[in-house]
């Protein structure tokens, strides 16, 4: 007999081959020998999705030129697959392990698309003859993985999975290739060049960004009104809010008028009164600790903690993954299985070990009432696992980077907070009373650090001392009168920050939130179950598609902007569900049926193709070439104003800050916002990277402050000099050239 594993990818399959103990090189993706399972056992490697839904061309010759509507929409009746040439090699080496095989054993990870990924090449190698189980992956580390294929499973409750992948698959084909060729064509013809990819993940999330900035936009500032007081205990100053405010609001334009009015009703037109003691409390709170890490909170932790772009956490987090260190990067779960967390707690000391904990640390047995939050159902079959340190520890030997060390000791930290004592604190409270009116202060401070300890050393908490906590039963008795003098806080509603890329993802973020923006409660609760658009591990990408389609434009300052080609989409979309995080929620109900068996992967493509039908039939009736013009003109107008740091010295249009992304910035540079202009200064000169103030004093005044430590690498000396902007009949463009030189220092 003859046993083949197929992993989803690479590392999971050199994980397999270890916990199995199959020699290999580092990079292999394929090994064999004898293993527990069969003598004979061979682990290989898949690369994601091998085999893709053919582009329209395969359909016939008609579909090869993508700008000719009249053959649109296209609705296959029978989908085409392609082996795209880069995977074709590997796919046939697998198709030829199929071919040998006894017995198949699918490990890839444990979710729809990673059933559909065993499907669909075991499909194409004709291979559903043989026998067929299902092991599923959770942690790398051996132990665990000898365990996931000592449990082996049937297979059937996976291939209907992979139905509601695929159908997922082509649903979202028939919307991208017809509505992104048709609102290409449509704007180009209108003169609106641009790459007007459509989807349901990509123009939702569009969207949603649109409403968080367009409210932005819109927002009108309004004063509120405070009554606030001033009280005293032994010669301390005490503040008391009051339960008199007014907000200002496009209702109550007068808010200080509603705000005076409720003073007087009150009496409270003078400067002092006296108030009757109606409560005096004195509660010990206690929090206990968030959920365990998914990517999006890990992403936000390491921010935190080191300033880490999500760039690089994605990157160290895969590491950490592959080899062994920490559980599966691309979870948006929170909640670990029983048997990791007794795991966890056996492993407790090697733990602090690893990361050199030196502070006491006295093991906590949460209450179960208060454990069940962390741990998943026994029942739910869920996909991924909140992202903890696995039983394979890292300790002062291993092999690891710096960076990968960084990241173990924030996750190992977060972990282990399940395994402290709740936070607490004491809060005491002091209500005044008159009339209708509540005047209340409070002072809260320590009791117990207990888990917020172990976060301490990566980022501050804030840390109030018991000592200074009043009592105020001390001073006071109910229905004592004391004295306060008024007075009024006037303060301004604020707009909301624009969103920077690390709220669009999970851990919280726009797309995971999406059911926030749906009103329909039953769409709201499926979009809150789910969490939101996409997955974890999708949402990266469609976040770079809206950079690259050049939907939003990220600034400096990581805060993100719609472009005009992205409130275009938008508005164009807007009465379609095209744009609606309800139609993610109407297919996650589909793909549930489907797996369950109750529904055809075809019931869910159908209803697709008549969305596609409508939108073609709304873009005949609906569309209005002035009114799009008229809008894209005034956008465009508007956005390129806001983000403009000057004026182009060649055209007077805006210069723009553009950033390189393919490069990894190294070529960031200035641009003018004119198609037809060739204006550009990048933001290196040399090795030295210019301020953005000195940028706009070379478009305001033609030069820069004195900048210092400019290395020329022709000669590697460095020197002080002021730029200027120059014509340069060579590029036929101004250019940045030295306009004075101050000293030059030899290179040491
Ligand atoms: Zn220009």
């Amino acid at each position: 007999m003859s046993t083949l594993i197929i992993a989803e990818k690479p590392d999971q399959a050199r994980a397999y081959m270890d916990g199995l103990g199959l020699k290999h090189k580092p990079k292999d993706h394929v090994a064999k020998g004898q293993t527990f399972l069969d003598p004979t056992t061979t682990v290989i490697g898949a690369r994601g999705h091998l085999i893709e839904l053919s582009e329209p061309e395969a359909y016939g010759q008609q579909f090869k030129d993508r700008t000719n509507l009249k053959e649109l929409p296209l609705f296959p009746s029978k989908f085409l697959y392609d082996i795209p040439k880069e995977n074709s090699f590997l796919f046939s080496e697998i198709r030829n392990e199929i071919g040998k095989a006894d017995r198949i054993i699918v490990a890839t990870d444990k979710d729809n698309e990673g059933a559909a990924i065993a499907f669909n090449i075991i499909r194409f190698s004709n291979g559903f003859n043989k026998k067929i189980f299902r092991a599923y992956p959770s942690s790398l580390d051996k132990k665990a993985i000898q365990n996931q294929f000592r449990q082996l499973e049937p297979i059937a409750q996976s291939w209907r999975e992979a139905m509601a992948a695929i159908a997922r698959s082509r649903s979202d084909w028939l919307i991208g290739m017809n509505l992104s060729r048709l609102y290409t064509t449509k704007l180009a013809n209108e003169g609106i060049i641009g790459n007007y990819a459509i989807g349901r993940a990509i123009t939702a999330t569009l969207s949603l960004i649109c409403i968080w900035n367009a409210n932005i936009a819109n927002f009108k500032k309004h004063s509120i009104y405070t009554l606030k007081a001033m009280g005293e205990i032994d010669g301390q100053d005490l503040q008391f809010i009051s339960n008199i405010k007014t907000t200002g609001s496009d209702k109550l334009l007068n808010p200080k008028k509603e705000y005076i009015s409720l003073l007087k009703k009150n009496g409270f037109l003078k400067k002092q009164i006296q108030c009757r003691v109606a409560n005096i409390s004195s509660d010990i709170k206690e929090m206990y600790p968030p959920i365990l890490l998914t990517k999006g909170s890990l992403y936000k932790a390491m921010d935190k903690a080191y300033g880490w772009s999500q760039a690089k956490s994605k990157n160290i987090m895969q590491k950490n993954y592959e080899d062994g260190y920490q559980t599966y990067p691309r979870t948006d779960s929170g909640l670990i299985a029983k048997n990791q967390y007794e795991y966890l707690k056996k492993l407790i000391p090697n733990y602090l070990a690893a990361i050199h904990y030196t502070e006491k640390f006295i093991p906590y047995q949460l209450p179960d009432e208060k454990l069940k939050k962390y741990l998943l159902d026994i029942d739910t079959n869920a996909a991924h696992q909140g992202i903890i340190p696995s039983e394979k520890i890292m300790d002062d030997e291993a092999d690891v980077t710096e960076d990968q060390r960084k990241m173990y000791d924030v996750v190992v930290r977060h972990t282990l907070t399940i395994f402290q004592s709740p936070y607490k604190y004491v809060s005491n409270v002091l209500k005044l009373q008159s009339n209708d009116v509540t005047f209340i202060t409070r002072s809260t401070g320590l009791v117990d650090i207990g888990w917020k300890k172990l976060l301490l050393s990566i980022s501050k908490q804030p840390n109030e001392l018991l000592e200074k906590v009043i009592e105020y039963s001390k001073y006071f008795r109910k229905d004592d009168i004391v004295n306060l003098n008024l007075y009024t806080d006037i303060s301004e509603t604020k707009p909301l920050p624009l969103l920077k890329q690390i709220q669009i993802y999970d851990g919280g973020g726009l797309m995971e939130n999406a059911y926030k923006y749906v009103e329909n409660k039953t769409y709201a609760s499926i979009l809150k179950k789910v969490k939101g658009i996409g997955t974890s591990a999708t949402r990266d990408t469609i976040l770079e598609s809206l950079i690259n389609k050049k939907y939003i434009y990220v600034d400096k300052k990581d805060q993100i902007h719609v472009t005009p080609n992205g409130w275009l989409i938008n508005k164009l979309f807007n009465n379609s569900i095209i744009s609606s995080p309800v139609l993610t929620a109407k297919w996650e109900t589909a793909y549930k049926k489907i797996a369950e068996g109750g529904f055809s992967a075809d019931n869910l493509i159908n209803a697709t193709v008549k969305l596609v039908q409508k939108e073609f039939q709304r873009v005949q009736t609906d569309w209005n070439s002035i009114d799009i013009q008229e809008y894209y003109k005034n956008t465009k107008k508007k956005f390129d104003n806001q983000i403009s740091i000057g004026q182009c010295p060649q055209c007077n249009s805006p210069v723009i800050y553009c950033k390189d992304i393919k490069n990894k910035g190294k070529y960031n540079a200035f641009r003018c916002s004119n198609k037809e202009c060739n204006f550009v200064i990048f933001e290196r000169y040399w090795n030295k990277k210019i301020s953005e103030k000195n940028i706009k004093r070379l478009l305001n005044r033609q030069y820069t402050t004195q900048i210092n430590g400019i290395k020329s690498t022709s000669d590697n000396k460095t020197y002080s000099a002021i730029l200027e902007l120059r014509y340069s009949p060579e590029k036929k463009r101004q250019i940045i050239a030295i306009k004075k030189k101050i000293n030059t220092k030899d290179h040491l």
